[in-house]
C-alpha cells in the first residue's frame, strides 16, 4: 500500500520514484527527480485528457425509412406509438408533416441511439443508425 504512488524505479540507482518527486513538465513529458541520486526521469504524462472530439464521434443519427415514398398508415400509426410528439396527432396530420422517403429523429449518443432503434423496430419501423 505504501508503494502505490511509485511511478518508476530509478534506472540509475533503483530507488523508487514517486508522484511526489514530480519536478515539472517538459513538452508533454513529466519530469521526475530521483530522491536518492537526483537522476531526472522523463515519462509520458500519465493523465493526458482524452481527445475532445471523442464524445461527438460516438453520436449516431437515428433515421426512420418508409417502405414507400411517404409513411403508410401502418407506419404513421407506429410513429405515433414511437415518438411522443406524434401521440396527439391524427394519422393524416402525421403523414402530412413527414415529407420524403425518410424521417430523421435526431442525433443521440450511441447507446441511446441503439435503444431508440430497438424500440422503433418493436413497432415495426425500419430504423437505421448512421
Ligand atoms: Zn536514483
Amino acid at each position: 500500500m505504501m508503494n502505490e504512488d511509485v511511478v518508476v524505479t530509478c534506472p540509475s540507482c533503483t530507488a523508487p520514484i514517486r508522484r511526489t518527486d514530480l519536478v515539472g513538465v517538459e513538452r508533454g513529458l513529466e519530469v521526475f527527480r530521483c530522491p536518492s541520486c537526483g537522476y531526472l526521469q522523463h515519462l509520458e504524462a500519465a493523465y493526458a485528457p482524452p481527445p475532445a472530439h471523442s464524445a461527438i464521434a460516438d453520436e449516431l443519427l437515428v433515421v426512420i425509412r418508409w417502405s414507400g415514398t411517404s409513411p403508410s398508415n401502418r407506419e404513421a400509426a407506429a410513429m405515433r406509438k414511437f415518438l411522443p410528439n406524434f401521440q396527439q396527432l391524427p394519422l393524416v396530420e402525421i403523414a402530412k408533416s413527414i415529407v420524403g422517403p425518410e424521417f430523421v429523429v435526431g442525433k443521440f449518443p450511441q447507446f441511446e441511439a441503439e435503444e431508440l432503434a430497438k424500440l422503433g423496430r418493436t413497432f415495426g419501423l425500419d430504423v437505421v443508425l448512421r
